[in-house]
């Protein structure tokens, strides 16, 4: 096993997992995400990278070698993991990110979403080289570069200045083949990015991005916006969002002061009743709170224990710096406003929820990101969910189905269904009972392949041997 396992990793094995031929997993618990119910002992038959049948053993085994019989002792199946917004970034960082991918599969997450890098041509790369079975990574939707106004923050992204610009990025886009289209705000004026938001939706993309300051999430719903990314844009519904967009726009308000007025005006009433509206029109929002908890929190928390450290490249971390550095001269009554506005935060998830408005786990795992690890950071963004009071099912269909409605392929996986992909995982407890069970994996297949505990700890030695040489290289 131990020279397969290596075999496979260099790439010197086409097609990893345990052999050829269909795979019999048996004696497992099936956790039902759309339901929340529970079917026990059953077996699942896996071939072609589908779930070919679920049932009895003993039918089922009928064509199946003794070898390729793997008995789950009575562990927990539920779908792969979707991470609905990472960021694979940083030119300088192609070979860290890299060795970063099969660490997606050993914490769970069979598919990531990419919202856009400067890196976004090379994730292209990885995502096709993935689909062929040619490397071993969650499978990628990605937007490949986002658009913005001209001289943005943004390394590698899509500028425009006016409609015959946009239309030839969407071209370029077109030409690409990306996923999903990713709009920010940094430069970008409002009429633009609602006539960018009309025009990809026009060409059959999904759009998702940040709510700019001259615009408000209502223009952005009627104009078809798929998505809200960072849940902090939905503290606007508690005010008078035009008043204070008018006021941006008129130049009486700084956006600063707009951001002041989101918190400090903020409505509960209003904002619940503003949630239903955005949910009837079905929005959805990735949250990605696990940042904003990381800043909040950064004076208070150690990370030099951290475990994940020991996959990312030095150069990778440094990265980190430049938040911390921008923090370091914020006032007291400034740290303590961003532990209060994350507090108010967790408290409207189970309300966006019940709105109808359709929540989809992110974690927002980048390397300009501080301390929002790649892979493990979607399990405490899962977990912050749960503190939260969504329940473990909730919080399941946020990580699985409702990432596959998203992008309309829930017809084809996100579930343990016959016919479906087989992107999966096996878990020693229930996480219907309390999602920290996400933590304890006992085996992930992916794409039908299926990879055992010791091939998962392969894989993230590899990673940090890859680590750890990159390091050596640099110095
Ligand atoms: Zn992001």
């Amino acid at each position: 096993m131990k020279t397969t396992v290596l075999l496979l990793l260099i790439g010197l094995l086409p097609l990893p997992g345990f052999g050829q031929g269909d795979l019999l997993i048996y004696n497992v618990n099936i956790v039902n995400v759309t339901d929340g119910s529970l079917q026990k002992n059953r077996a699942v038959l896996i071939g072609e990278g589908k779930i070919k049948g679920i049932g009895d053993v003993k039918k089922l085994s009928r064509n199946v070698s003794k070898e390729q019989r793997i008995n789950a002792n009575g562990k927990y199946m539920i779908p792969g993991l979707w991470d609905m917004h990472v960021h694979l970034e940083g030119t300088q960082l192609v070979p860290d990110n890299e060795a970063l991918l099969p660490v997606f599969l050993a914490y769970g997450i069979t598919t990531v979403r990419d919202c856009a890098s400067d890196l976004g041509r090379q994730v292209l790369v990885w995502r096709d080289e993935i689909n062929k079975g040619q490397r071993i990574g969650p499978t990628i939707y990605t937007a490949g570069l986002k658009l913005e106004g001209k001289n943005s923050i943004w390394k590698g992204d899509l500028e425009i200045e006016n409609e015959k610009e946009l239309y030839q990025m969407l071209d370029k886009l077109d030409s690409m083949k990306v996923d999903f289209v990713k709009i920010t705000e940094n430069t970008l004026k409002g009429d633009l990015f609602l006539a960018s938001v009309k025009a990809a939706r026009a060409r059959g993309y999904r759009v998702s991005g940040h709510v700019p300051y001259d615009l408000t999430i209502d223009e952005l719903a009627a104009a078809g916006f798929t998505s809200i990314e960072h849940a902090t844009y939905l503290l606007r519904l508690g005010t008078d969002e035009k008043t204070i967009k008018d006021g941006v726009i008129g130049g009486t308000l700084t956006k600063p002061d707009a951001e002041s007025r989101y918190t400090s005006l903020f409505d509960q009433q209003t904002a619940t009743a503003n949630y239903k509206a955005l949910g009837s029109r079905g929005m959805f929002v990735c949250p990605t709170l696990i940042g904003g908890r990381q800043l909040a929190y950064l004076d208070q928390t150690d990370h030099r224990g951290d475990v994940f450290l020991q996959y990312l490249t030095k150069r990778y971390v440094s990265n980190y710096q430049w938040r911390i550095d921008r923090m370091a001269n914020e006032t007291p009554a400034q740290s303590q406003q961003r532990k209060d506005r994350y507090q108010l935060l967790l408290k409207q998830m189970p309300l966006i929820h019940q709105a109808g408005i359709t929540i989809i786990a992110g974690s927002d795992a980048a390397a300009l990101n501080t301390y929002v690890y790649p892979a493990e950071s979607l399990l405490d963004e899962l977990e912050i969910f749960q503190q939260a009071g969504l329940t473990p099912l909730q919080i399941l269909q946020s990580a699985t189905i409702n990432g596959t409605r998203y992008f309309g392929v829930e017809d084809k996986t996100g579930t343990v269904t016959t016919g479906k992909n087989a992107d999966l995982v096996l878990l020693d407890q229930n996480p219907l009972t309390d999602v920290k069970a996400l933590r304890a994996i006992y085996g992930v297949i992916a794409k039908g392949r299926y990879y055992d505990r010791q091939m998962l700890d392969a894989m993230l030695h590899q990673a940090h041997e890859k680590k750890v040489k990159l390091d050596e290289e640099r110095r």
